[in-house]
């Protein structure tokens, strides 16, 4: 509830009308990105309950002006549903009927999309006092009317436009600050999180996550502590840190927690060659809201090394442990360990694995620190077998805390990578700079071996119980990269998945109610929402996000890439909307060139595309079906049309950026017959030359 309604409430009198003022004004709506400040992501309307649900239908839904992974947390308020889209576009629904009210385009430069890491997405707006806050690929946050969606202030959140830094996380609003990060970890830079006043849009301060060179200023003192865990030149390559994904705020306490991402470049000997632990690497950080002064932290990966981001989803909540009511914060990162800490001091309580680990064996419970295993120092060893690899065992897709079943539901998954130490590294301009050698990371050819590792990949949703630390019940999804999720009062927990499916399960023991085909596979999570008595359940559907850019094989369904469709479902009891008929796609397939090259060229071709290409056209050119699949481009059989994409940049207004500043011309011809190579090696070649003999009949 915001302060302001406290106010009005308090102002009532008695706890019985608080209690009452409480549910009339609040519960309806879903006012911040958790719904509450403390990110439970619990709902206590409960119209539609487990009994209901087999009642619920489509109400309306809106097709979305962008292709690509829709990862929006939608805010209701006063009537009105805000979704951010992919290229962080905003559109205002009147959320009862779903007429478009608005739309914002803040027109990001289509070439920014070589500067993330993870599909052009935006995880939600922020909406307060009348306004309406975004944060763009580009970097900018930007203060829209929510009536008109007129723009009110724009500031620059960038500190250096030299830097691949990004925004796709959703802006958090705490006594009138306006708080955001940056994406950027993949590529080198330095994290911090931002504090703009909500009425100008003035900065109030900011709070640097790693340290800056030492023989300069700090700009603030834990930062001089930070340095002595940091070895070698770490600033010149950023170190990392950043702050792309999760905050909650502890009215009672007044701290705002903030969730660190990984090291950069992740190879250590890369940015801190002599080790350490490398502050505030990995680490959930208190800070006071209205200075940015640092109070504790809790760091979860100590020295990360393998994109252990702790930017997962923080949850505060109030739990009995030991007969002892604890106030406390919980996150499952992507390391796979569970933790539950105490907020007010930052003590560590417990951690236990929520997924296969294998880089720690434990974390000490007197010292809180994990007990890492030496031989995953891959930098060391040269290779590790990780389990979580970078994806983790649960990413940024939010989970869920019932207070009432008292347990967290948490999309999990479980895929490994092997980390391969890069020895002859160098950073570059156009590409990721991780240290590691993606090449050799890379999925082998043979299709008997792509299929083994697919059939090792789970996804769950799973009900973890915070306080004996251990799963109450699971659902298995098939496969990793599944919905965010949400609970509410009606024994309910709603997810999207990977296959297509939007669906409600029983929070107690995990048993399926309900399910609707959304044609596209769902990653953001949902809301719940109450208009004149009626209760609404809203997702933002549409596949995409890292899994399916970078390893786009492993995020098939049914041995075929998916189509994205990006919409947005809103669902209620007795709801009778119909999704139109999935258009169907045929002829777009080219026949790739005969192969040309020396297996030395297609060798050279096949470390340029797991350096530069293989982060959004897939892993060994291989799409998951957001972005497009080269095995089957036109340009593969036509050097003036590849050149004019590579070169002249033909494609940037989609998000393709000329290349060719970087890759010469024997390394853009290596890149094409490295491709045409997997057209054949793959079996595309077949596959188009099938197609076409289908339109042509
Ligand atoms: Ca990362």
């Amino acid at each position: 509830m915001k302060p302001d309604m406290w106010k009005i409430c308090v102002g009532l009198g008695s706890a019985l009308l608080l209690a009452s003022c409480n549910s009339a004004v609040d519960d309806a709506e879903w006012a911040q990105h958790g719904r509450t400040a403390d990110e439970q992501r619990f709902s206590p309307l409960e119209e539609i309950n487990a009994k209901t649900v087999g009642e619920l239908g489509l109400e309306w839904f809106h097709d979305l002006d962008t292709r690509r992974g829709q990862e929006a947390t939608p805010i209701m308020v006063d009537g009105v549903l805000y979704v951010s889209t992919a290229w962080s576009k905003v559109v205002a629904f009147d959320a009862k009927s779903g007429e478009v009210l608005w739309q914002f385009d803040p027109e990001v430069p289509r070439e920014w999309a070589v500067r993330g890491c993870c599909d052009v997405v935006n995880r939600g707006v922020a909406v307060e006092d009348g306004k309406v806050l975004v944060g763009t690929f580009d970097g900018r946050l930007i203060a829209l009317d929510a009536k008109t969606g007129g723009e009110v202030w724009s500031v620059d959140t960038i500190t250096d436009r030299d830097r691949y830094y990004t925004i796709t996380g959703a802006p958090r609003i705490v006594k009138g600050k306006v708080l955001i990060g940056n994406g950027g970890g993949e590529f080198g830079v330095r994290g911090y999180v931002t504090a703009y006043d909500l009425d100008s849009g003035e900065q109030a301060w900011r709070f640097f996550t790693v340290p800056g060179n030492p023989d300069e200023p700090f700009e603030n003192p834990i930062l001089e502590t930070a340095a002595d865990t940091w070895t070698g030149e770490w600033w010149k390559v950023g170190g990392g840190g950043t702050v792309w994904d999760s905050m909650a705020y502890d009215e009672e306490l007044d701290l705002l927690y903030i969730g660190v991402g990984n090291g950069s470049p992740w190879n250590p000997a890369e940015r801190s060659p002599q080790g350490g632990d490398n502050l505030f690497l990995s680490s959930i950080v208190a800070l006071k809201p209205d200075s940015g002064e640092y109070v504790w932290h809790y760091q979860t990966t100590p020295g990360d090394q393998w994109d252990y981001t702790a930017t997962q989803h923080m949850i505060l909540a109030d739990i009995e442990i030991e007969g002892e009511n604890r106030r406390v914060i919980m996150q499952a990162p992507k390391n796979g360990f569970f933790y539950v800490l105490d907020r007010e001091t930052g003590e560590f309580i417990s951690a236990e694995p929520f997924a296969p680990v294998n880089w720690a064996d434990g974390v000490d419970p007197e010292t809180g620190r994990p007990n890492i295993k030496p031989e995953a120092r891959y930098h060391e060893a040269g290779v590790w077998e990780g389990t979580p690899g970078p994806l983790g065992a649960h990413n940024w897709h939010p989970m869920a805390f019932s207070p009432e079943t008292g347990l967290v539901y948490i999309p999990s998954q479980t895929l490994g990578f092997p980390y391969i130490a890069d020895t002859n590294f160098e950073m570059k301009e156009l590409a990721v700079n991780l240290g590691i050698d993606l090449k050799a990371a890379g999925l082998p050819a043979d299709q008997a071996i792509r299929d083994a590792v697919k059939d090792t990949l789970q996804g769950h949703l799973l009900a973890w119980d915070p306080v004996k630390q251990e799963e109450r019940w699971s659902v298995p999804l098939g496969g990793p990269w599944n919905g965010g999720i949400l609970a509410t009062s009606g024994d309910l927990v709603f997810q999207g998945n990977r296959n297509g499916e939007f669906a409600a399960y029983d929070a107690r023991d995990g048993s399926k109610l309900w399910s609707a085909d959304a044609q596209t596979g769902v990653v953001a999570a949902p809301i719940t929402y109450s208009i004149d008595g009626e209760q609404y359940v809203a997702v933002v559907a549409g596949w995409g996000g890292i899994l399916p850019l970078l390893i786009g094989e492993l995020s098939w369904v049914n041995d075929k890439p998916q189509v994205n469709r990006s919409r947005v479902l809103v669902y209620k009891l007795g709801g009778k909307a119909e999704l139109p008929e999935p258009y169907q796609v045929v002829g777009t397939k080219a026949v790739a060139p005969a192969r040309f090259g020396s297996a030395a060229d297609v060798d050279a071709g096949a470390g340029t595309y797991a350096r530069y290409c293989a982060g959004c056209h897939g892993d060994t050119a291989v799409s998951g079906g957001v972005l497009p699949d080269l095995r089957y481009s036109f340009a593969l059989g036509d050097t003036d049309v590849w050149e004019s994409i590579l070169v002249d940049g033909s494609l940037t207004g989609n998000g393709m950026v000329a290349f060719g500043s970087e890759l010469d011309e024997a390394q853009r011809e290596q890149l094409r017959a490295y491709i045409t190579h997997r057209a054949h090696e793959s079996g595309a070649v077949k596959i188009a030359q099938e197609e076409q003999k289908g339109t042509e009949q």
